[in-house]
């Protein structure tokens, strides 16, 4: 048997290597985990490169990079079974977000802005291996489960890279129905159409929205195809129709209840978004956008009575929703994911998540801690 993980450490923007880490003592309320699937995302990206903005620089190598994990548990500190009645075997979800428990956020049941404990930044894949016991991220056979760590369990026959997409689907569950409040027969805007706008579309059409637009670029055609299937009445293709011309003319000139904007690092989408808005409608961010908006339109903000809200990271509750859509079939994502990369070609994975291979139709990608090349 085994006694150590084998980790991707990362020690600089660009700099990773293979690492051997012993398996850590296990105090009460912890276990180890077996992990067999990991999503990646656009912060996976940033991280690589060393653009991620959260962590001090000071205190960001090295890591194992990797927050949207799942696994089995493969040991168990003395008293874990005792929580959420985990047994070894258990293949489980983990809650990116490690909360504190006792912070004013945490403690009114928001524990996704949790922001305060013991580390700079309380999330997997963010958390340096200085920081004992250094298991912190999905890029690696093994992670540690502190006792705050919160799981989600999947059944045993549940196909743990279907199991990823849960983390996509939290999201879309908190930030287009928990976060803006939902309301049955809505119509909603979901601007751009990769993995989480596309989890979005299929939250919507699960809890009863009405008219669902989404939009896309042309080299997005699978995703818009996928978008439709997962149930959009209608697609937008950007670079052939004016967005806001489209939704005014399918909503009838009163544009939507609800747009949310998923599109990272431009700010054309959050103009548009706000014009689509109808009046006492909400406007939604989540894309990743270091910018500042010239031709901000709060006047019209003002008058049609429109909600602007940003909106990062899920709930417990969000995705404890989103495991149990996917565990009883009442959200299906399984054709979203589009490739599955051993960790030993994560650079290939990331390249592939970002279509820079040409003719790449990528939408969700999976790592899993296995040597494939
Ligand atoms: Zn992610
Ligand atoms: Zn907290």
């Amino acid at each position: 048997m085994t006694s150590s993980a084998t980790a991707l450490v990362q020690t600089g923007p660009r700099e990773q290597h293979f690492e051997e880490m012993p398996f850590p003592a296990l105090p009460p309320g912890a276990a180890l985990l077996r992990v067999e699937a990991n999503g990646i995302c656009g912060s996976d990206v940033e991280s690589f490169f060393g653009d991620d903005r959260v962590v001090p620089s000071d205190q960001k190598y090295p890591r194992i990079n990797g927050h949207e994990i799942v696994g089995v548990i493969e040991d168990m500190g003395p008293k874990t079974k005792h929580r959420e009645g985990l047994n070894i075997g258990d293949r489980v979800a983990v809650n990116p977000v490690i909360p504190c428990g006792r912070c004013e956020p945490c403690t009114d049941g928001r524990m996704h802005m949790c922001a305060a404990g013991r580390f700079a930044v309380p999330v997997y894949g963010f958390i340096p291996t200085s920081v004992s016991p250094g298991l912190w991220g999905g890029y690696s056979t093994h992670v540690y489960l502190d006792p705050d760590t919160v799981l989600y369990p999947f059944p045993k026959d549940f196909d743990p890279l279907t199991a990823t997409l849960w983390n996509p689907l939290g999201g879309a569950i908190q930030w287009s129905v928990m976060t803006p409040g939902h309301k049955v027969g809505q119509s909603v805007v979901v601007l751009g159409s990769g993995q989480r706008g596309l989890a979005i579309v299929a939250a919507q059409r699960a809890v009863g929205s009405g008219l669902i637009i989404a939009t896309g670029l042309s080299r997005d055609q699978h995703k818009l195809d996928l978008a439709l299937e997962f149930g959009a009445n209608a697609v937008v293709n950007v670079e052939e129709q004016d967005p806001v011309e489209a939704v005014m003319e399918l909503t009838g000139g009163q544009g939507v209840d609800l747009v949310i904007d998923t599109v990272p690092k431009i700010t054309s989408t959050t103009l548009q978004g706000l014009q689509m808005v109808k009046t006492g409608g909400t406007f939604v961010n989540i894309g990743v956008k270091e910018l500042t908006v010239d031709g901000f339109p709060i006047g019209r903000i003002t008058s049609k009575n429109i909600r602007v809200i940003g909106a990062a990271n899920s709930s417990i509750a969000a995705y404890r929703t989103a495991a149990d859509m996917l565990i009883s079939g009442q959200v299906r994502l399984d054709k979203m994911r589009t490739h599955v990369f051993g960790f030993d070609r994560f650079e290939e994975a990331l390249d592939t998540l970002e279509a820079k291979i040409p003719g790449t139709k990528s939408v969700n990608v999976v790592v899993t801690p296995t040597f494939t090349s």
